[in-house]
């Protein structure tokens, strides 16, 4: 057994979450920090799993097809979700690398997963994304056609984790979580993936159970 070395900032995530948690009276163990790795090589990555992390979320199939595999063979038990959007023709490359994907927002994806997971007998976690903010150009499902996509995934024999969201940037987001959570709970899901460097503490206030942090974690990306 090797001692895990020390992170400063992933101490200061950890602690913050577990700050949030109980401020709301909630178990920090029901909250998953994801670290966003999107952008960074290897080489910054590692220290992180040296100290002992082992759940990652990268936005891109091809970038972590780069990256990854080496580093899962050197930590086995890494897990790795796609928080990305997902092209339906990359459907079956992202079963074969990711545990979870964060970005289920259209039906075509949900015909592409569940084919997908037929072809090869592996099956993900996958959170419905919702466009929460109903902003013209962001990724995710309209908030009024959320409960169909949820039926189609079932259907297909997607197992569904719960709903993700990116609020609208630089205002207040609590609304917005506090929405994506009422569906959730709406719809019988338990799962919330929602909460970023600048807001995790207030989506773990509002019942993330899973935390998306990139740069409070890496530094800026370049
Ligand atoms: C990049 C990214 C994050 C992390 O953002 P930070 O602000 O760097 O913490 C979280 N979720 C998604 C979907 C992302 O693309």
């Amino acid at each position: 057994m090797t001692v895990p070395a020390p992170h400063p900032a992933l101490s200061e995530i950890n602690d913050a979450i577990r700050h949030a948690a109980k401020i709301a009276r909630r178990k920090a163990n029901d909250v998953s920090l994801i670290a966003i790795s999107k952008t960074h090589p290897a080489d910054a990555i590692r220290p992180l799993l040296e100290a002992g992390h082992r759940l990652f979320g990268e936005n891109r199939v091809q970038e972590a097809q780069d990256k990854w595999p080496a580093l899962i063979e050197a930590f086995p038990d890494t897990k790795l979700h796609l928080v990305g959007q997902l092209q339906s023709n990359k459907a079956e490359d992202a079963l074969a690398l990711f545990d979870a994907i964060h970005s289920l927002d259209r039906q075509s994806l949900v015909k592409a997963i569940g084919k997908a997971q037929d072809k090869t007998g592996k099956r993900v976690p996958c959170f419905i994304q919702v466009n929460i903010g109903e902003e013209e150009q962001k990724g995710g499902c309209a908030i009024a056609e959320t409960p169909a996509l949820i039926a189609q995934a079932r259907d297909a024999d997607i197992e569904i984790a719960g709903l993700m969201c990116v609020p609208p940037l630089n205002v207040e987001p609590a609304p917005y979580f506090a929405l994506l959570a009422k569906m959730a709970a709406d719809n019988g899901l338990t799962g919330l993936s929602m909460g970023m460097s600048g807001d995790f503490e207030t989506a773990v206030q509002l019942g993330a159970t899973h935390v998306r942090v990139g740069s409070a974690l890496f530094g800026a990306r370049g």
